[in-house]
């Protein structure tokens, strides 16, 4: 089957047509839609070009839009729910974070897979929902933590007349076709005065530039790859003020750590992963930069 292209109209954020190809990855000129996951990191990017204008990082060409979708939707992901507990911790900090901003409230969380992050919200006293469109992954939540989520894409959703106090992008905004569509629905959904928080791998990252097409988040289903300049861009296009963006660092049990590896290693991952299971790996969480940030940006106007 011939994996088409989606249309390109253009830079996201500027229009503008032109852009410098900066990773090129000789070895496919197109991917097979089941090499497109919606959680689990899997190599074989295509072209990373930035816009010569705005300087937004992005994939260029796009893949057909409904045929990732369709793979999105349907592929299981067991590996994710392998590290729930360590993915808890992260949550749990940012739920608290936020209660020192707003105290309970509706909360969107786009993107938010078998719904760990809204389960530590609803712990500190948020009525959270999610939008997910893994299937998989969105009936677990629903079946396990009693996770109010919707199975949809946001692309394509209508919000109708809910509103949110506050939405998160939790490792999501980078898998759009249109971050900026989607950021222009999401400020009218928000209530004013509304808290959006975006979690991204940061291109100008230290780590993303020692490893430049190697770093571990230039994947396939990593359409944008955004920046401090470029992430603020976006915000303030749409009505947003940055109140704090800065490194994130993330949670990782060892156990699973040994069984990611094994995406490069299978023999020795698998080995590791056996020996940390034996002295209680799988009980221990180690914190560890990727070279993410996070920034918290309040809606200024609603017009
Ligand atoms: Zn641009």
């Amino acid at each position: 089957m011939n994996f088409s292209e989606t249309k390109f109209k253009g830079c996201d954020y500027c229009k503008s047509t032109k852009y410098k190809t900066i990773y090129s990855v000789k070895t496919k000129k197109s991917l097979d839609e089941k090499e497109y996951y919606p959680t689990s990191q899997k190599k074989n990017a295509l072209n990373v070009v930035e816009c010569s204008k705005c300087g937004l990082v992005y994939v260029y060409p796009l893949p057909d839009r409904q045929k990732v979708l369709e793979q999105y939707r349907r592929y299981i992901d067991n590996n994710y729910l392998l590290d729930i507990t360590s993915r808890r911790i992260k949550f749990r900090q940012i739920a608290k974070k936020l209660l020192d901003l707003k105290k309970g409230g509706k909360i969107l969380e786009v993107g938010c897979a078998a719904g760990l992050f809204l389960d530590e919200l609803k712990t500190v006293g948020y009525e959270p929902e999610g939008i997910e469109p893994n299937v998989f992954l969105a009936s677990w939540g629903r079946k396990n933590l009693h996770a109010k989520i919707i199975t949809a894409d946001v692309e394509s959703y209508n919000f109708k007349n809910k509103r949110y106090d506050v939405v998160i992008f939790w490792d999501s905004l980078e898998h759009l076709f249109s971050p900026g569509k989607v950021l222009k629905n999401i400020s009218g959904v928000l209530k004013p005065k509304g808290i959006l928080v975006i979690n991204y791998p940061d291109i100008e990252s230290t780590l993303s530039k020692i490893f430049r097409e190697y770093w571990w988040f230039i994947i396939s289903s990593h359409f944008y790859y955004f920046s401090k300049k470029t992430i603020s861009k976006y915000l303030q296009k749409y009505g947003f003020k940055t109140i704090e963006d800065k490194s994130s660092m993330q949670y990782l049990n060892l156990a699973y750590l040994f069984h990611q590896l094994g995406r490069y290693n299978i023999r020795l991952a698998d080995f590791l992963y056996h020996v940390t299971k034996i002295l209680n790996g799988d009980k221990i969480t180690t914190p560890y930069f990727a070279g993410q940030r996070t920034v918290i940006a309040i809606l200024q106007n609603t017009s």
